[in-house]
């Protein structure tokens, strides 16, 4: 257990990763002298994105492939579409699915793309061009055995059919196993599009058993109301919590009574954002981090949950349904304060494992059931979070620094089996 603030605030998404490795370090033993395999991608591709707009017009956009890490199988992550992308968030998303897939014992190593775009503002027709361009400039790198990229935040099914068609029609055949999330019809998997807010839930159960938190009337405050936080809202309003306040690019809704999360889904599909739905109460956005709450579920972007947040958080348990909300040092503020992290490479893996499904379905062209893949799916999160919680009780560490534990070990033996090439 570590009280090391190595970073600040202001920190970058790679250096909070890289903080995170330094945590886990003191406990690897000889396979800390492999760790520095870890603190640089094996692989960064940055590629020129040009379309031809509506009007006629040429824009460029900048975009990314970057491969964290291959030791443990074909790299494996999603694409993101966000106007503040840049080399070094997709250098820390590559790195943060390397320990996820690892943590999971899924056969990839971990990889991310992205391009600098906001979604929102171009048209279908834009948006299909810049994908299959995209795909095209980053298809040296991709393949259903070299690394398969999925959605992620500003991407969805209908983009992953796009990047399926435009590899397919490269390669003179059908290869539907180069990506995943894609549309069912298209060699999708069923409940893919659920799977990570599902996964959030089961470990939040799981979670809060250990700490006697019962769910029935808890209070729960989400922020980002997309495939991740609105899943994740449904399930425990299902299981009886109460979701008290959500908040999203558009503002900050709250009632103490709780929200009909499936009439708030349906509002936010008609208007592409929380504020303006009936029985709220529109509060500003810092007021969110005052809110009564016993769970928190970041499922928004990285970098939410500061030292001066996790200071003022009442909540006894968070979620990490999105990559990388916390910096190290809020971290270490929540650990001191009794605080449950049920960390990101963990909490959110529900979507990757079912990825995994996917690919495992696609190259064997049998398709299961939606009950089939939900068991299997409940089934290694159960234990992915059983083992995680062990080590963290033997090691007295962090639900993270466990997490991480499990993972490089796993990741750093495959890489001391291999060997370095050339020897
Ligand atoms: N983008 C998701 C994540 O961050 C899913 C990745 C995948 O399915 O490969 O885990």
């Amino acid at each position: 257990m570590s009280n090391l603030s190595y970073v600040n605030e202001n920190t970058d998404a790679w250096q909070t990763y890289l903080a995170q490795i330094d945590r886990v370090a003191p406990y690897l033993g000889d396979l800390k002298n492999y760790i520095d395999t870890l603190k640089r991608p094996k692989r960064a591709l940055i590629v020129d994105v040009p379309i031809v707009m509506d009007d006629g017009s040429i824009q460029h956009f900048e975009g990314y492939r970057v491969q964290h890490n291959l030791s443990r199988g074909p790299g494996k992550g999603g694409i993101r579409y966000h106007p503040d992308v840049d080399l070094n968030e997709v250098m820390a998303l590559s790195a943060w699915m390397t320990i996820k897939t690892a943590v999971l014992n899924l056969p990839f190593g971990g990889a991310k793309g992205g391009v600098r775009v906001d979604p929102r503002k171009l048209s279908t027709r834009e948006l299909e061009r810049l994908t299959r361009r995209f795909t095209t400039e980053i298809s040296p790198v991709i393949g259903p055995q070299q690394d398969i990229p999925a959605p992620d935040v500003g991407t969805n099914p209908n983009i992953m059919g796009w990047m399926m068609d435009t590899y397919s029609t490269q390669h003179g055949h059908t290869v539907t196993g180069v990506v995943t999330g894609k549309p069912v019809h298209l060699g999708g998997s069923l409940g893919r599009v659920r799977a990570t807010g599902r996964g959030v839930f089961i470990t939040g159960l799981q979670a809060a058993k250990k700490i006697g938190l019962s769910i029935e009337n808890s209070k729960v405050a989400v922020q980002g109301f997309g495939n991740v936080g609105n899943e994740a809202a449904y399930l425990f309003s299902q299981a009886g919590a109460k979701v008290v306040a959500v908040q999203d690019h558009t503002g900050t809704i709250f009632n103490a009574d709780g929200f009909d999360v499936k009439a708030l889904q349906n509002y936010v599909e008609q208007h592409h954002g929380v504020a303006g739905f009936e029985n709220s109460q529109k509060i500003d956005n810092e007021a969110f981090w005052d809110v009564e709450m016993d769970i928190f579920i970041p499922a928004a972007l990285e970098g939410q949950i500061t030292v001066e947040r996790a200071e003022r958080l009442s909540a006894k348990m968070v979620l990490e349904g999105a990559n990388g909300p916390t910096y190290p040092s809020a971290d270490d503020a929540l650990l001191r304060r009794g605080v449950t992290v049920v960390p990101d490479v963990i909490c959110n893996a529900g979507g990757v494992t079912v990825s995994y499904f996917e690919w495992v379905q696609d190259m064997a062209s049998y398709f299961w059931s939606e009950d089939e893949i939900n068991e299997r799916l409940d089934k290694l999160m159960i234990q992915a979070i059983e083992d995680v919680w062990k080590t963290s009780e033997e090691k007295s560490c962090s639900l993270r620094t466990a997490a991480y534990i499990l993972a490089c070990e796993r990741i750093l033996k495959a890489r001391k089996e291999r060997g370095i090439f050339p020897g």
